[in-house]
């Protein structure tokens, strides 16, 4: 694994940074205290080709690698956490399943569109019994009935569900056979019997439309089967692995702003008549977060690199999620810390980076299941 980035790598983590600070970062505070979804943004975003961007220029993307896209996740997310989950997600859960999955004219009539921008993509697993036990709290069925799947059954927590273009939903189509009885549904915006439930109030990421979904006889044609019957449960987890990157990047995005403002306000604010930026004790918190910061960044380039190497990375993508969501949490903390007072009032952006980042360590499995996942890959490797 090569260390430095490819000159391509460079030049797109600088147009989205570029793109992220002069399209974003001015309405970042604004999006947050509005609870606004802003529309006007991913418009932008699909202008600049940033929704496609890691989906082959045959359907209709910009054909970058994982880490370009872990990349421009991380510098979207460095100014707006909320449209950093967005983009995130749309790629990573909305996209990619269809990509992975789905037959070439699935990906001419789903992706293709979703990569050019005409409108987000989502994914619906996680329903009302719990997110973490997927296998055994799915009960939203799918019913084949002549040339349609009848849907009935809700989901909860779906990043962009109120606006998705589509949604692929994981539906029981075989009770009696246990997690292989589930599978992966298309469902498109509009679809007789889909009803959007209310958008959920949150703690942070006030940008990011979390939505209730229910179905109710929801009819779509028995060619919008994603891949094959009985196939869905593993297709989410292998959704997942990918998605654990892009959440790794959008904490690393939100870490690091956090410690950018940490930085200028040490050295810009004194105390005791000298710049906080002398004390040791503010030193020490910048020391470990730039450190925990940085490993957090291998981790996700590592396991991007064996991602699109075509090697296993399931294990480095929950290691790379969990660390960085970790340590931004905690950079975070520092951030609010270092700045005192000032650190506590929405006035200061690194309130909203806290709020916006405490989600990491929860979407695409919690803290918890990523040390599960861990250890049983490490335990079993070596039993
Ligand atoms: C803002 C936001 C966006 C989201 N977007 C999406 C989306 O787009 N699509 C989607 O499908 N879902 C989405 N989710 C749902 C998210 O993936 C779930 O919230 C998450 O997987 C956890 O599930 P849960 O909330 O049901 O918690 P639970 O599964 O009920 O877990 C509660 C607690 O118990 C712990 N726990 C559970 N089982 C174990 C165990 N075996 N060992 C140890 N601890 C355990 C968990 O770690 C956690 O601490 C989103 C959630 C949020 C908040």
């Amino acid at each position: 694994m090569d260390l430095e980035l490819t000159e391509e790598q460079r030049a797109i983590r600088e147009m989205v940074r570029d793109f992220a600070e002069k399209e974003i970062a001015p309405r970042a505070a604004e999006i947050d205290r509005r609870d606004e979804f802003p529309a006007d943004v991913f418009a932008k975003m699909a202008a600049q080709g940033l929704l496609g961007l890691p989906i082959p220029e045959q359907y209709g993307g910009g054909g970058a690698d994982t880490l370009s896209q872990a990349l421009a996740v991380e510098e979207i997310s460095r100014v707006s956490g909320s449209v950093g989950l967005t983009y995130a997600a749309h790629l990573s859960l909305g996209c990619m399943p269809i990509y992975n999955f789905g037959t070439e004219e699935q990906k001419q009539k789903w992706l293709v569109p979703l990569a050019k921008g005409e409108g987000l993509g989502s994914l619906a697993l996680t329903e009302s019994k719990g997110g973490s036990d997927l296998a055994g709290s799915v009960a939203t069925t799918a019913t084949l009935k002549g040339d349609e799947w009848i849907i009935n059954g809700s989901k909860m927590y779906v990043t962009s569900g109120a606006v998705a273009r589509s949604i692929c939903a994981l539906c029981i189509t075989d009770k009696s056979k246990g997690h292989r009885g589930l599978s992966m549904i298309l469902i498109p915006r509009g679809a007789p019997g889909l009803v959007i439930g209310k958008v959920e109030e949150k703690m942070g990421l006030h940008g990011s439309l979390t939505t209730q979904l229910f179905f109710e006889d929801c009819r779509v044609p028995k060619e919008n089967l994603l891949g094959k019957e009985g196939e869905g449960f593993k297709q989410a987890m292998i959704t997942l692995d990918g998605g654990r990157i892009g959440i790794g990047a959008m904490a690393l995005g939100l870490g690091r702003a956090a410690l950018e403002a940490s930085i200028q306000y040490a050295q810009a604010r004194t105390a005791f008549g000298q710049p906080l930026a002398n004390f040791q004790a503010i030193q020490w918190m910048i020391a470990d977060a730039t450190m925990e910061l940085q490993a957090a960044r291998l981790l996700i380039a590592q396991a991007a690199w064996l991602k699109d190497t075509h090697q296993k990375f399931s294990l480095q993508a929950a290691m790379a999620k969990l660390y960085a969501s970790e340590a931004a949490d905690r950079a975070c903390w520092k951030a609010i810390q270092i700045h005192g007072g000032a650190g506590y009032l929405r006035d200061f952006p690194v309130e909203r980076f806290y709020r916006d980042n405490r989600l990491t360590t929860i979407g695409e499995g919690t803290s918890e299941i990523l040390r599960l996942v861990i250890a049983r890959t490490i335990l079993k490797a070596s039993a």
